[in-house]
């Protein structure tokens, strides 16, 4: 029997997401509130920073958490809460379950930050009671959550979602993780930092970001809107390949450079609707509604989850 209903728990939890340059620390109560939160830039490695972060969180609060989960970027071994490899995060400490878990007397979850990201939509945001559901998240890089009959899918090891790998053009542009043509590579904000770079968009003294494309053409800048939809476009690409794979109810679409909004969902569901349309009705694609709190919220209610069902 699938069970799709998340039985709030009393307890509170604190949910991390680390990223690549800050990370989030939050005390989580059972219905998905934050009650406290910590925002940290991080420089160098994000394991002993998550450990401080969780310290300076737990001693600012006089509540009692018994569990922390962790959602990090990077392709995470379940239930082992390792990393097995990180293209745009640097670790230091590879064992982030260990870390916590060794410094604080809690129990520990450590999760795939994409797949925390979709269970926090799904249980809260955009995909509020959607038991078959895909989340892209788009930002540095590309990742992905799969929720299938209203539970979080992690595959054989905790590796399922990874999206933002798929080979979208063979012989494509160079992708962090060492292959090239990945979907990251195409849709991603540094894929579109470096079709502004070619297209030598923004002023030259400043470094083109996804976000200097999207403030620009939201001005009417013709090639920056250019830009943003031709990512779009291979969103869309990348989208039909998993509508295909996973026949979702709801695809939601977060991360950083979702920001940019109709700009680059517009041509992402315009090519979906040309892949997909002539053989059935697409599924919807919305924009997440958590922000940047989705993945803290949704992996500490994983962890509670978790330890509530022992
Ligand atoms: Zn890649």
């Amino acid at each position: 029997m699938l069970e799709s209903a998340y039985t709030p728990g009393v307890g509170l939890t604190v949910g991390v997401d680390v990223g690549g340059t800050k990370l989030l620390a939050a005390i989580v109560d059972g219905s998905g509130k934050i009650q406290h939160r910590l925002v940290k830039e991080t420089s160098g490695a994000a394991t002993p920073a998550v450990v401080q972060a969780i310290g300076e969180l737990l001693s600012s609060s006089t509540e009692k958490v018994s569990s922390v989960g962790v959602a990090a970027a990077a392709y995470i071994a379940y239930p082992e809460g390792r990393v097995a490899f990180s293209p745009n995060v640097e670790y230091g400490e590879p064992d982030i379950k260990m870390a916590v878990a060794g410094a604080f007397d809690v129990d520990v979850v450590v999760e795939n930050d994409a797949n925390a990201a979709a269970w926090g939509e799904r249980l809260y945001g955009a995909a509020r009671g959607v038991d078959d559901m895909i989340m892209v998240t788009v930002g540095t890089g590309i990742g992905g959550g799969i929720v299938t009959g209203g539970r979080l899918y992690r595959g054989a090891g905790g590796f399922a979602g990874e999206f933002g790998h798929m080979t979208i053009l063979e012989g494509g542009p160079q992708c962090a993780c060492g292959d090239a043509g990945c979907f990251e590579a195409m849709a991603s904000g540094t894929a579109i930092e470096r079709m502004a770079a070619e297209r030598k968009i923004g002023p030259d003294q400043a470094a083109t970001t996804g976000e200097l494309v999207d403030a620009l053409a939201r001005n009417g800048d013709q090639a920056a809107v250019d830009v943003l939809s031709e990512a779009g476009r291979w969103l869309g690409i990348g989208v039909s390949n998993l509508i295909n794979l996973f026949d979702p109810a709801l695809v939601v679409i977060g991360g950083g450079v979702a920001e940019a909004g109709d700009l680059l969902l517009v041509p992402a569901r315009m090519e979906v609707q040309r892949r997909i349309g002539p053989r059935r009705q697409p599924p919807r694609i919305v924009a997440a509604e958590l922000g940047n709190e989705a993945g803290a919220i949704g992996v500490a209610a994983l962890t509670n989850e978790e330890f509530e069902r022992g």
